[in-house]
């Protein structure tokens, strides 16, 4: 079992398909139990959509923002208080 800080370690990884087959299926397991990756998950998706759609698509870049840290430090606000 993989934690949060390992999806969020491999979630550029994967969001790319660059993941092994037996580390994707750690990633989607925990991603079926675990509401603060699926928060995370979702909103990398989005992020990338946007970015996608602007027509600047660079994904290393993208996994690479700080947005990731952004989202958990708020989610981690919204589940400590
Ligand atoms: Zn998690």
């Amino acid at each position: 079992m993989i934690t949060c800080d390992e999806f969020m370690a491999e979630l550029g990884n994967y969001l790319e398909g660059e993941v092994a087959n037996e580390v994707r299926k750690e990633l989607e397991r925990h991603l079926s139990h675990c509401r603060t990756c699926q928060v995370v998950y979702d909103s990398t998706l989005k992020t990338v959509k946007i970015v996608t759609d602007s027509g600047s698509f660079d994904l290393p870049e993208v996994a690479a923002l700080p947005i990731r840290e952004k989202i958990m430090s708020r989610i981690r606000k919204e589940t400590t208080s």
